[in-house]
């Protein structure tokens, strides 16, 4: 199996070569030539596997250049019940008949990105030990994606991790998640500004092509295709515990931003899983919603980017949105490099002609979206009716999956963190503390590794050079 880009460079590139890069050289996205297809015997061979197996017989399908008993070594290492708390991994429970929530949450950081994120790190400390390279992995956090990188790299070899996270403005759960790490290769940076200056530091380092060349500065961001491909195993693995067999099709419900996860859930469907609905739940910031309502993508400026109570899913563009977009239009590279090239600078977006619009029902999407007070109704919903509590993002997945179930067709809503990360909705909600997995208790108080300083370039940069890994 090789990766192509979505821009039209069709140069055929091997997983080792894609899995530590970003962007291809056009500016595109990678995606695989083509989607393996899964016929009923495999399907039925693949039901009865634990989820390591079952992780290890779709990631082989992807990855060509990691032999068979290395890659089942890594994948064994990474979905552990020590680390995801079950021997299930993402064990689904049922609300109501026919209405299932599907756990991604329980890795470290309580978000589901632990899922991706710790197959990542074993990704990356084999292949850079492979190639006897290092590599320093810059970021910029306002919470989810910073911690799951650091839970995923802490301790391994040939990695090191600086993270840049606005001083003072996480909640001081997320800032205890990062800030007790003690592992020597974990670098807390806290700025003193908001996240969007831990941006454009990260950013500016970046765009000095020597700097980041001589210190080797790498990124996990969503775009990554390796972390894409670590989601789809949960999509077959949800699929067997909420179909009595491989003729049912099933729905999965997915609080949805960057168009990561659900773009997994795409991938699973086109390898074959019997996936009925893909349903794209967004908050107020509702980009993929007005897309798949209207076939229009505008990207939206700060202005209009609103700060919710489920602020993962707080995005001005979808970053992967990309990815289906090349699907939909017949893998038509040059279309795709028109509209998502100097197109979506130029015009901030695009509205897809009727025959297009068209082809959408083919693949599976319908959307909706939430709202702050439409988050605590469900969150108080389920909680009194089910003694469930559920975080604000599997709220507003929940709130768009209802509106979407269809008789006979069971519906998995992908819970994509626990509610323990956002304890002031909650509270809103509930009038309660969220509940904590034991081991997180007075997480607070331990000891704090980091440092703190102002938004300057060169002292970011200085910070970097003195403890980078080279
Ligand atoms: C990242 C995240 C999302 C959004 O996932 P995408 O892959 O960006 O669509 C939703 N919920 C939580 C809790 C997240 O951390």
């Amino acid at each position: 199996m090789n990766y192509i880009s979505t821009r039209g460079d069709a140069t055929e590139r091997p997983f080792s070569a894609i899995l530590l890069e970003g962007l291809a050289p056009d500016g595109g996205l990678y995606l695989p030539t083509h989607y393996p297809q899964i016929d009923a015997a495999r399907l039925g061979h693949w039901r009865g596997l634990g989820y390591a197996e079952l992780a290890f017989e779709i990631l082989r399908l992807y990855i060509a250049d990691i032999p068979p008993a290395d890659l089942k070594a890594l994948v064994d290492k990474t979905y552990t019940a020590a680390t995801y708390g079950t021997a299930e991994i993402t064990p689904l429970r049922e609300l109501e008949p026919g209405l299932f929530i599907q756990a991604l949450s329980n890795g470290p950081t309580l978000a589901f990105k632990d899922m991706a994120m710790q197959l990542l790190g074993n990704l990356f400390e084999y292949e850079l030990g492979r190639r006897g390279q290092v590599l320093n992995i810059l970021g910029a956090t306002s919470g989810d994606t910073g911690s799951a990188a650091e839970y995923a790299l802490r301790g391994k070899q040939g990695v090191s991790v600086f993270m840049l996270s606005p001083q003072g403005r996480m909640s001081p759960f997320q800032q205890a998640q990062m800030f007790s790490l003690q592992d020597a290769n974990i670098h807390n940076i806290a700025v003193e500004g908001v996240f969007d200056d831990c941006q454009d530091l990260v950013k500016a380092v970046s765009a000095d092509l020597g700097f980041k060349r001589q210190y080797q500065i790498g990124t996990v961001n969503s775009i990554n295709w390796a972390r894409l491909l670590a989601q789809v195993v949960y999509y077959f693995a949800g699929y067997f515990r909420a179909s009595r067999d491989n003729g049912q099709p099933v729905s999965f419900a997915v609080p949805s931003g960057n168009f990561g996860n659900v773009c997994a859930g795409h991938v699973a469907r086109m390898m074959g899983l019997p996936i009925a609905r893909l349903v794209v739940a967004t908050n107020e910031n509702d980009v993929l919603d007005e897309f798949f309502r209207s076939g229009r993508y505008r990207v939206r400026g700060s202005a209009e980017t609103f700060e919710t109570s489920s602020p993962s899913m707080d995005i001005s563009k979808a970053s992967n949105f990309e990815r289906f977009v090349f699907d939909l239009l017949g893998r038509d590279g040059a279309r795709v490099a028109g509209l998502f090239g100097a197109g979506l600078t130029r015009d901030g977006g695009f509205s897809l002609p009727a025959e297009d619009r068209a082809r959408l029902a083919g693949f599976g999407f319908v959307s909706g979206k939430s709202s702050h007070a439409d988050r605590l109704a469900t969150i108080r919903d389920t909680w009194a009716r089910h003694g469930d509590m559920i975080d604000t993002h599997t709220a507003d997945g929940l709130k768009v999956a209802r509106e979407q179930l269809q008789d006979g067709v069971p519906m998995v809503v992908l819970e994509t963190a626990l509610p323990a990360k956002f304890a002031a909705t909650i509270q809103q909600a509930l009038g309660r503390e969220p509940l904590r997995p034991a081991a997180l208790n007075g997480i607070e108080d331990l000891p704090k590794r980091g440092v703190v300083m102002p938004a300057d370039l060169a002292r970011v940069k200085a910070y970097i050079s003195a403890h980078a890994l080279c």
